[in-house]
């Protein structure tokens, strides 16, 4: 894990070819228990084509921590892909995670994760999304990939008695998995997982696969661990919502470089198909705060923060008083704007996530 004890300045080159050392520009006081190498950054090919993506979206930086980089998103016009070029080389992108887990303590993750309202509601909502397509029995084999610090198989296991086993590429995360002493827990990569073919009945990718640098083979490789007859949930921000083309770079899941790809839902269902699966169920996500996240970043970007400082916004206002305009302006935001306006893109299926049921074939 990482300790981030001031938060970093806004240094940042104005664009970085393909490959460049970008470590110079770190600010001394940041420091990473990450590879100290100096960062590499290499061009993306459309996964599906092999082609270089042509048509130039926008291009941007990472402004909810403010790591170094800027990127583009290029969309394939073959293929529809969105892809983020360049992008980290392989070897260079765990400092952007190592830097991203660093704000918070492990406890005070493993509470927010177990106990906070809006992680309640996401948890739940992701079991309905699920069981809509079939119950989750007891004693399902269920694989996370990515799934972090194993907060929703934990309430998988809670809920429907299943077995569980949690693989994420950040060993960081997993040593420290809520659920080490009741499933099995793996680091690494799915592409070269040492994992039974024909054996899960559910394999599940939760804001995972906009992450990897290769997402059909990814979903290949589930298709190949998964039951015949097993199911695949797979949940990604939907770059075609409205919010997105309202807040544009702005808008909180474009999160460059860590999102390597930005799935509509034609471009989701496609790389599914491409892998092998059958679409049972594709929906959009009920996602509370997805404008005031928009808003957030934007307000961050204008004055040199991280997102992590508003949220936190102890860290911003002070004395304490100075937070009371600002709770207030989001509470106001929140129950009168979002919520509603969330609502009614949930209705209209287009809200800013999606969740895609597939079923391997058999
Ligand atoms: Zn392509």
């Amino acid at each position: 894990m990482t300790s981030l004890q001031t938060q970093p300045t806004s240094e940042r080159s104005a664009n970085i070819p393909s490959a460049v050392t970008a470590a110079a520009s770190r600010p001394e006081s940041v420091t990473t228990t990450g590879d100290k190498t100096a960062l590499t950054f290499e061009d993306a090919t459309c996964e599906l084509c092999g082609r270089a993506p042509t048509e130039h979206l926008l291009t941007t930086h990472d402004m909810g921590w403010r790591a170094p980089g800027e990127f583009s998103l290029v969309r394939c016009t073959h293929c529809d892909l969105i892809i983020t070029t360049p992008r980290p080389a392989p070897a260079s992108m765990p400092r952007y995670y190592a830097d991203w887990y660093s704000h918070k303590t492990l406890a005070e993750q493993h509470d927010e994760l177990r106990k906070a309202p809006y992680h309640r509601y996401v948890k739940w909502m992701r079991l309905k999304v699920l069981e809509k397509t079939g119950r989750l029995e007891q004693g399902a084999q269920v694989l996370d990939v990515g799934g972090g610090f194993g907060a929703q198989l934990e309430y998988y296991m809670d809920k429907r008695g299943v077995n569980a086993t949690l693989l994420d590429f950040d060993p960081a995360v997993t040593e420290n998995a809520m659920i080490r002493n009741r499933a099995t827990i793996m680091s690494g990569d799915l592409l070269d997982a040492d994992l039974p073919e024909n054996h899960y009945d559910l394999v599940t990718l939760y804001e995972t696969l906009e992450h990897v640098y290769q997402p059909k083979a990814t979903l290949e490789a589930a298709l190949r661990v998964l039951k015949p007859g097993g199911r695949l949930v797979v949940e990604v921000p939907d770059y075609g919502s409205p919010f997105r083309k309202l807040f544009g770079r702005y808008w909180f899941a474009t999160m460059v470089p860590v999102h390597l790809h930005h799935f509509t839902k034609p471009s989701l269902q496609k790389v599914v198909k491409a892998a092998g699966f059958e679409p049972l169920r594709h929906v959009a996500v009920y996602t509370p705060f997805e404008t005031s996240a928009s808003i957030a970043v934007r307000y961050c970007e204008k004055r040199g923060l991280m997102v992590s400082d508003v949220t936190e916004a102890s860290k911003v206002f002070k004395p304490p008083y100075k937070r009371v305009p600002f709770y207030l302006a989001l509470s106001i935001w929140t129950g009168g704007f979002d919520l509603p306006w969330q609502f009614w893109a949930w209705l209209c299926n287009r809200t800013g996530v999606q969740a895609l049921v597939a079923r391997k074939p058999g």
